[in-house]
């Protein structure tokens, strides 16, 4: 039987993650947060005291083993959900995802992944340029005051504190960013399906996709 592909796209802070998790556990097929992998190049490359600015500094990408376990992003074998979301990461990031080379080399390793299982992949160009045949596109969108709230909400729960409105203007800034860059931006495929989160519970939406999937 063929792999069932779906992509969700959209800004940070839509929901994309928490509703490909659940699409994927209803499902029962595997989600692939694409955004963890730009996350931990930058990780890396931030550790490795590199120069983030040059396109020539990301070979080492060739030397990792990217594994996903239930979710969560495991890089050269070690648990790296932590340590990629932390605010040096957060703020460099898009820098990184803006280069040729970079993403050249992990859009050909989600391309390998989803060669032959069905996935959930979640990210910002998946309908457009990694999976651009999937048969089933979601672009989740929610003004930028209800993302950094779920941003802050998120941050609360890991016992951090963090203002609203350095929320707000950071996630203008990355979406600015994403959806500006001249390689891959952030953009709805024009046979996806874009959905407001901020008008309905992460259950609903889930539910919701899960009905569309499952209906063909
Ligand atoms: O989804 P998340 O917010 O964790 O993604 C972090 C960053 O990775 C985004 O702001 C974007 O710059 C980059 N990204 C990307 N293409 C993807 C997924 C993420 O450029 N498919």
């Amino acid at each position: 039987m063929e792999p069932i592909h779906i992509a969700i796209d959209g800004p940070a802070g839509a929901g994309k993650s928490t509703i490909a998790k659940g699409l994927a556990q209803a499902l029962n097929i595997i989600h692939l947060d694409t955004g963890a992998m730009y996350r931990a190049v930058t990780h890396q490359a931030l550790q490795l005291g590199l120069d983030l600015s040059d396109p020539e500094a990301y070979g080492f990408i060739e030397t990792l083993d990217f594994t996903f376990k239930e979710g969560e992003l495991f890089l050269n074998q070690v648990n790296v959900e932590t340590s990629i979301r932390n605010q040096t990461t957060t703020q460099n990031v898009s820098l990184v995802a803006s280069h040729k080379s970079v993403r050249d080399a992990l859009v050909k390793r989600q391309q390998a992944i989803a060669l032959n299982q069905s996935l959930v992949m979640d990210g910002r160009d998946i309908g457009t340029v990694v999976l651009p045949k999937a048969p089933f596109k979601f672009f989740l969108t929610a003004d930028p005051k209800t993302r950094a709230l779920r941003r802050q909400q998120e941050l609360l729960k890991k016992g951090e504190s963090a203002d609203l409105n350095f929320l707000i203007e950071d996630i203008k800034r990355r979406d600015d960013l994403d959806s500006n860059r001249l390689l891959n931006p952030l953009k709805k495929a024009p046979d996806a399906l874009e959905i407001d989160t901020a008008q309905y519970s992460i259950i609903e939406l889930i539910q919701y996709l899960t009905q569309i999937v499952k209906e063909g």
